[in-house]
């Protein structure tokens, strides 16, 4: 592949994450320290809920949620099937069953006539995802499992400082997670945050991304007779620690938030105008009222456009130094899934419609007006020739 002179996304970081990371780097406290809590207050403090839990990844974040809820086998989960596979792969580590609803065609979330549909006598849960951000539905989502009496959890790791009908991205169901992998709207490298009301959740994440130890200064939380000390493992757990130095550059992201959100707003409302008269190009949607905060620039092509045309307007990028791909392959169509769960091509025909026709584009905070005009004027030429190949040039 080219090397891309643009590429599809870069992190910010600045001093200050090197200031901060130095400092633990320093303080010899690499693990379980100061820092991961300094980083879990800034995020508890954003989204508005009493606790944030880090863990090593939106993953993680996504498991331990689950298998706190008691989420496990014979359960069903409700959710989408245009997301990061992570969201569906996290159902499959506790034992349950991912049941996809078919998505709205310009949210690009889950429809909620579909969810509601979806729901039946094992469903324990609506796993929703904003994708790339949007956070259209989600209260619906939060009424639809309420009436159902079944759990909201928000796989919000595209969402980070979206704010919709008075509620921050991450607080719309029992339990929200973010991740922060460089290509997020910040980043600790890897990383992840599990932000909930629910003091018991909370403490069982926290247990649980610790070897299922009992948390300190709560005392046990389970059953477990000798609870309290370090070597008494309650439940089962896993390594799911944020270290101290992922941690620092977490909290100077933080620090910075705004700016972030601010830069990538400007990268976002120019690729807009640059974009707006593209013939056959469909450009992202944002719910009235929303304050978003971008995590991906993904257009898609018109309808009629297919999977091969579309690949070739991404080569066709690639060719020109511009990274691009090809956001989101659909979960149920992907091999592991065909071949477990027998998914085949028409299940979910407006997901795999829309998903064979998107694509996203280079997008970080510090992308040029140079370089955001030029992808812009690619993308068009691009997109001229495939029209002129297939007669619909106008
Ligand atoms: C990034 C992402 C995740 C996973 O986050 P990691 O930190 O990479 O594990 C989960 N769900 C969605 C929708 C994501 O975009």
């Amino acid at each position: 592949m080219a090397h891309s002179e643009i590429p599809l996304s870069r992190p910010s970081i600045t001093e200050r994450e090197e200031r901060l990371v130095l400092e633990v780097l320093r303080s010899g406290r690499l693990s379980i320290g100061p820092m991961v809590e300094r980083f879990e207050q800034l995020i508890a403090e954003r989204v508005g809920t009493r606790h944030a839990v880090a863990c090593s990844s939106g993953t993680a974040g996504l498991h331990m949620v689950l298998a706190s809820l008691g989420i496990g086998p014979g359960d069903e989960v409700v959710t989408t099937p245009f997301s990061f596979i992570a969201s569906a792969n996290a159902i499959l580590y506790v034992g349950a069953k991912p049941v996809f609803a078919d998505i709205c065609p310009k949210s690009l979330n889950a429809d909620p006539e579909a969810v509601e549909r979806a729901i039946g006598p094992r469903t324990k849960a609506i796993l929703a995802v904003e994708a790339f951000g949007n956070p259209t539905h989600m209260s619906e989502y939060a009424r639809i499992a309420s009436k159902h009496e079944i759990f909201l959890i928000e796989d919000c790791c595209e969402a980070l400082g979206v704010r919709h009908e008075g509620r921050n991205a991450g607080a719309f169901g029992r339990a929200g997670v973010f991740g922060f992998y460089p290509n997020k709207q910040i980043t600790t490298g890897e990383g992840g945050m599990v932000v909930t009301n629910d003091d018991r959740l909370a403490d069982l994440c926290r247990s649980m991304r610790n070897q299922g130890r009992a948390v300190a200064g709560r005392g046990s939380i389970g059953t477990g007779a000798s609870a309290g000390s370090w070597l008494s493992h309650e439940r089962l757990g896993y390594n799911y620690r944020m270290s101290e130095v992922n941690a620092a550059i977490g909290v100077a992201q933080m620090e910075r938030l705004d700016e972030i959100i601010a830069q990538r707003q400007r990268v976002a409302n120019r690729y807009m105008q640059r974009l707006m008269d593209v013939p056959d190009l469909i450009l992202p949607t944002i719910p009235e009222g929303a304050e978003m905060s971008w995590f991906v620039f993904v257009v898609r092509l018109a309808a009629g456009y297919t999977r091969e045309e579309r690949d070739r307007v991404i080569q066709g990028l690639r060719n020109h130094d511009i990274g691009a791909a090809d956001y989101f392959p659909c979960i149920h169509l992907q091999p592991f899934y065909r071949e477990a769960f027998g998914f085949r091509e028409g299940q979910f025909p407006i997901a795999e419609s829309v998903s064979q026709r998107t694509l996203a584009l280079p997008f970080f905070g510090e992308m040029t007006d140079r370089e955001i005009d030029l992808v812009a004027q690619t993308v068009q030429v691009i997109l001229g020739r495939e029209q002129l190949s297939r007669g619909t040039a106008r």
